[in-house]
């Protein structure tokens, strides 16, 4: 079975390739700003997000170019399917019948310092 990246490019805006890629671009004066070493061919013709997902904004995206975008994206999938491989099939799901009482939040289990009392 074979993961599916088909679905990448659907959820960018329709003004993408029109509008955001030659600001970006232009804004960057066609430099990659990744320049993986042993890849990088410097001129930059692609748009990457600086954290991956949704955020469009400019301040999430730069230029990039073809060679270290398409090695960041290799890496970003590597990671994202051993971090499914490490949860399971799917992310452990909260029992509805448990209420937020018990829920700590995620430092919940930091051990209490005796010490550092407020004084
Ligand atoms: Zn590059």
């Amino acid at each position: 079975m074979a993961w599916s990246t088909s679905n990448r490019s659907s959820r960018l805006p329709p003004h993408w390739k029109t509008k955001i890629v030659p600001d970006i671009l232009a804004r960057d004066k066609h430099t990659c700003q990744l320049k993986i070493p042993g890849k990088c061919i410097v001129k930059a013709t692609e748009v990457d997000h600086i954290s991956p997902g949704d955020d469009h904004s400019y301040k999430n995206l730069r230029a990039v170019c073809t060679r270290c975008h398409a090695h960041k994206s290799a890496v970003e999938g590597r990671q994202a399917q051993l971090r499914r491989k490490a949860l399971g099939k799917r992310p452990p799901e909260r029992h509805p019948g448990l209420s937020d009482e018990g829920y700590k939040g995620p430092s919940g289990d930091r051990p209490v310092d005796p010490t550092a009392r407020a004084t």
